[in-house]
């Protein structure tokens, strides 16, 4: 398609074509992400300051700009270098003072001749309780007053660039912008009240009143809507390419998941077969699956994979899962064998650390199609790995996978059906904006059963307290986790501190009934100690993070983090999803090093009070921003310029709906409102979803 249209040049020429930017202040402006005039335009005011007249500065609460009506009266020269030069003058009610430092004589007599009126607008401070005006911003005729705008935006700013730079700037870069044909649904625009784009935006560039600083003004509400929706369009063409590629039908018969059924120890919960169907619809479907699976942990998305593999199997394919760390591939592996045996599948797991003959072997069996499910890490997306007939991919705790790396998936070609799952709630704006071009399972109800989890917090200087504790609840015969705390970016500072804290545990509790396990030590070292700890050789585990995701062991029942404040709430949630697993009660000590800041604590009390995923998640995103919910360099969130993702959920939602019907309507963005869908998507820089129109 041909690139950037016409009608938006202007906004995309140099800075410095703009009044009063040099190469100086353009370099500034770059400081703060803005490069050309269509960057500044987006930069909406923050403020506003009213310069409507009034009849005196008695009128106003200082400090707060006023523009008065005045007689100018006497001067007064600083007598001394360094103090200001004073005017005083009376407007309608009271006498007060303009005043000025380092000003020069004539240009003051000149500018405020003593006997005549003027108008003069600018801020009104209190000094010794007399009203003053410092440097007045407006000095005029009156009948020359009309040129004071009454009310003048205020700009975010960054160093080297004032107020009024920003203001010139801004009103030259504005003059560039014109009329764009609409891309918005009509219906969508009226039911909001939105403006059209041009007016939107000079309306959003002229508050005139605090309302029209927020989120709710109609000018603002629609450029937000703009932002979202391009994003949201680019996750539609995104979906809808892969949509397009062919998939296979895959139709399963049933046979081996009521086998496996027959042999499980309880009952799927409601969530649990809700989603089973939705993925096993998807795969039947000529179209190519895309699906997130989003589910507390110990929701149980570890069945509902094994079922969709098994659908996979039973229409005469094969299957794949993958894990992000050999621990819980081995564990999945573990636990899904039984199930595997007693519906007569073939179960294998290839990892990194396969070598020579061993993985030779596999690679052969996977081939012939002997091998029906393979679980393993990344090492089962490696290059020579073939299968004799893939048909679906899990890809299991993986929140940090982003739409970038998705897009990457997708274009390996195989019109393979792709599961993705994640244990971190992720809130609905966050899910919208990172996963928009997915769709969505979720698994809202947890096994019947689980007892809740008590949590607890203590400061570090009873840790002697703890300990005790800890000895007395081994001796009981229950088992516990204790987390060491982040240590910088390190990995070899926080194995030391690992290592440190196991020598401090095992000379307090005893040989033999603490293990290690961190994510340096030699993978079998590892393994033989998840092993131990399994099996209820050693009673404690002392660990990284490494045991942050997915492993399940029922059987422990204490879960201790160190420097629990040092941890993103999500982390904490992951870790003390590890207890509470199995039919006894759980308890969590979050450790913390006094004393708490006030953000430290709320974070900690939020974990205290509750367990819900989806409620932390939230809180989360209310306490950290977007960025650091979801890793944004990973997962390809988008920063953006004027929507607030927390306020403004509501309208991505929208935005998804209305982009994934324009492109069912018009798949090419061929038509009116289509071709005016492609002007936004290059104002808004969306390259990505433009390159997808093009290759489509
Ligand atoms: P997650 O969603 O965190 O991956 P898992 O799949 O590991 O959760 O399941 C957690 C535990 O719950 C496992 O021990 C699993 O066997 C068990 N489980 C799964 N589904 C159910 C169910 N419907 N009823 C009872 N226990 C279940
Ligand atoms: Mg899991």
């Amino acid at each position: 398609m041909a690139g950037r249209p016409e009608i938006l040049f202007p906004l995309f020429g140099e800075l410095t074509g703009l009044t009063g930017v040099g190469a100086k202040t353009a370099q500034h402006f770059a400081k703060m992400g803005v490069e050309k005039p269509r960057d500044l335009i987006f930069q909406l005011p923050h403020g506003l300051i009213n310069r409507e007249p009034v009849a005196s500065v008695l009128d106003v609460e200082p400090p707060s700009v006023a523009t008065v009506e005045v007689m100018v009266g006497m001067h007064r020269p600083n007598a001394i270098k360094g103090r200001p030069y004073r005017v005083t003058v009376q407007d309608s009610k009271t006498s007060f003072q303009l005043v000025f430092f380092h000003a020069h004589k004539d240009w003051l007599h000149e500018q405020l001749p003593a006997g005549q009126r003027r108008v003069v607008s600018g801020k009104v401070e209190l000094f010794d309780g007399v009203a003053q005006m410092v440097h007045p911003d407006f000095i005029l005729r009156p009948e020359a007053s009309d040129s004071i705008p009454q009310n003048e935006p205020v700009y975010p700013l960054t160093a080297g660039i004032t107020q009024k730079t920003m203001q010139k700037a801004m009103v030259s870069a504005l003059s560039r912008a014109v009329d764009l044909p609409e891309w918005i649904a009509p219906g969508l625009r009226e039911k909001h009240d939105w403006p059209d784009w041009h007016t939107a935006l000079l309306t959003a560039h002229a508050p005139t009143k605090t309302a029209d600083l927020g989120f709710g003004a109609p000018a603002r509400e629609r450029l937000a809507y703009d932002e979202v929706f391009a994003h949201q369009l680019t996750l539609a063409l995104a979906r809808a390419r892969m949509r397009r590629a062919k998939g296979i039908v895959s139709q399963g018969n049933g046979v081996l998941r009521n086998k496996v059924l027959a042999a499980l120890p309880f009952k799927p919960t409601g969530a649990q077969l809700r989603s089973v169907d939705e993925i096993t619809t998807d795969m039947a479907a000529p179209v190519r699956m895309n699906r997130l699976l989003q589910g507390d942990v110990g929701a149980g998305k570890t069945l509902v994979a094994l079922l969709a593999l098994l659908a996979a199997v039973e229409s005469g394919g094969q299957g794949v899962m993958m894990a992000p760390t050999e621990i819980l591939a081995r564990q999945h592996l573990e636990g899904l064998q039984p199930l595997a045996e007693a519906a007569g599948v073939v179960l294998e797991i290839l990892t990194g650390r396969d070598k020579g003959a061993e993985r030779k072997r596999k690679l052969a069996a996977l081939a012939k199609g002997d091998i029906h499910i393979l679980v393993g890490t990344h090492a089962v997306f490696q290059k020579d790995v073939a299968f004799a007939d893939l048909r679906l991919a899990v890809i299991d705790e993986q929140h940090r996978f982003g739409v970038r790396q998705r897009m990457d998936l997708g274009a390996k070609g195989a019109a393979v059906d792709i599961l993705v799952m994640t244990a971190t709630p992720i809130p609905r704006s966050l899910a919208l904006a990172n996963y928009g071009d997915m769709d969505i399972s979720l698994l809202d109800e947890k096994p019947p059963g689980r007892q809740p989890i008590e949590t607890v917090l203590v400061s570090n200087t009873r840790f002697d307290q703890v300990v005790a504790r800890l000895k007395a609840a081994l001796a009981e015969g229950r088992q516990a986790y204790w987390v060491c705390p982040l240590v910088g970016e390190s990995e070899a500072v926080e194995w030391a501190a690992a290592e440190e804290r196991f020598r401090v545990l095992r000379a307090a509790l005893g040989e033999g009934v603490v293990g290690l396990v961190h994510g340096q030590m030699p993978p079998a070292d590892k393994d033989a100690a998840m092993a131990d700890f399994v099996a209820g050789k050693t009673k404690l585990l002392v660990a990284t993070t490494v045991i942050e995701v997915g492993v399940d062991v029922p059987a422990a029942s204490i879960m201790v983090i160190e420097q629990a404040e040092k941890f993103g709430l999500s982390q904490l949630h992951q870790l003390r999803g590890r207890v509470g697993r199995g039919a006894a009660a759980s308890t969590c000590l979050l450790m913390y090093a006094p004393p708490l800041g006030e953000n430290a604590a709320r974070r900690l009390k939020v974990m205290r009070d509750t367990e819900d995923g989806f409620e932390i998640a939230e809180e989360d995103l209310r306490l950290r921003g977007a960025g650091d919910v979801l890793g944004v360099a990973q997962s390809g969130l988008p920063r953006f310029m004027i929507a607030d993702l927390e306020a403004q959920a509501d309208l991505l939602k929208i935005a998804q709906d209305d982009a994934r019907l324009l492109l069912f309507e018009d798949p090419d963005l061929q038509g009116a409102r289509g071709k005016a869908a492609r002007v936004l998507l290059y104002l808004m820089e969306e390259d990505k979803s433009i390159r997808l129109i093009s290759v489509g």
